[in-house]
């Protein structure tokens, strides 16, 4: 394994790697060139590779390695999983887990590119960019994820089989913001939300996975359940942080069963809408993970509105607080 590591990397210097993935740079000094660091988000560059060395390191983040390093950190892959996607002999055609990834990396990059995306964001009142930086948020403008991935290697065909491109060849994501679902290290769906007129709601095709960043939570005593990845955003960023999502009102069985693992109270809440179907979706849930033994409150938010709305209309935390404290049983 250690040989061919050396080899691989004499193949493939870091410098060329970064090289053919976009990165600017300019020379410092004698064997270094620095640039804007591609793992995370500054305006002055930082980031510094030493060609003698053939290593990296970012005086921003404090992140450094050699382009195996740089590759899981860039990527999220394992060790095994970096060398796996620089080795030739895997073409990308091999692994259309890779390629899902790549495409939500490709759409994190057009969020800073794409003011109509932020102001979309400020708009559901989302404007913490550690946060957004966290929930991998992208933008898709539409239009330039095929040229993107297929410069990469990645077929045509593969590309259309994930979902990524229309049956005519046009990328499926236009003008939304992307949010990756994640089941452990890996991307199991995009969720799209139109910034436009389209159809609100779009996933790629396949599961949805389970609940929403459910890791986190999952020894919480206490959940609060939202239906949508705006409510999700909005109430952890004024804090709440035993909060996931079940991307809709229909809760999946694998989604189901996590919230049955093991005795907790559960919070949901649901839209409280004109034709209570948020309602309705949350007292029948109630009902079946009381069958569980699970605990199960309903929040009652004011009328017409979802946890988003609430905020977005300057609800504040300490308010919804007392709306979970009164919470139906
Ligand atoms: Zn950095």
């Amino acid at each position: 394994m250690s040989e061919d590591v050396e080899t691989l990397k004499r193949r493939l210097p870091l410098l060329d790697y970064l090289r053919q993935h976009n990165w600017a740079s300019r020379p410092a000094g004698r064997s270094e060139f620095v640039g804007l660091c591609p793992l995370h988000e500054e305006t002055r560059p930082s980031f510094y590779v030493n060609t003698r060395k053939d290593v990296f390191y970012c005086h921003g983040c404090g992140q450094g390695g050699d382009l195996i390093r740089f590759v899981q950190l860039s990527r999220r892959l394992s060790f095994r999983q970096s060398l796996a996607c620089l080795d030739p002999e895997t073409t990308p055609e091999a692994d259309p887990v890779a390629v899902i990834e790549q495409a939500a990396a490709f759409y994190r990059q057009q969020l800073d590119q794409h003011p109509e995306a932020m102001f979309y964001l400020n708009q559901r009142g989302l404007h913490n960019r550690a946060l957004i930086r966290e929930l991998e948020i992208g933008y898709a403008p539409g239009g330039s994820l095929r040229r993107h991935l297929t410069a990469q290697g990645y077929s045509f065909d593969l590309l259309r089989r994930s979902g990524l491109l229309n049956v005519n060849g046009s990328d499926a994501f236009y003008q939304r913001i992307v949010f990756p679902l994640r089941q452990g290290e890996h991307i199991v769906n995009l969720y799209g939300r139109s910034i436009g007129a389209a159809f609100a709601h779009r996933f790629m095709p396949g599961t949805k996975g389970g609940l929403y960043a459910w890791e986190k939570v999952r020894h919480c005593s206490e959940v609060i359940l939202v239906e949508g990845l705006f409510d999700y955003a909005v109430l952890r960023q004024v804090g709440f942080h035993n909060v996931t999502c079940s991307l809709g009102t229909h809760l999946n069985t694998d989604q189901f069963r996590q919230l049955c693992e093991s005795s907790r109270t559960v919070y949901l809440a649901f839209d409280v809408d004109a034709n209570r179907s948020g309602q309705r979706a949350a007292e029948q849930l109630a009902h079946r993970l009381g069958a569980q033994g699970i605990a199960v409150r309903r929040v009652l938010l004011p009328h017409g509105h979802d946890p988003n709305s609430f905020f977005v209309q300057g609800g504040d935390a300490r308010k919804f607080q007392s709306f979970v404290e009164a919470a139906l049983p």
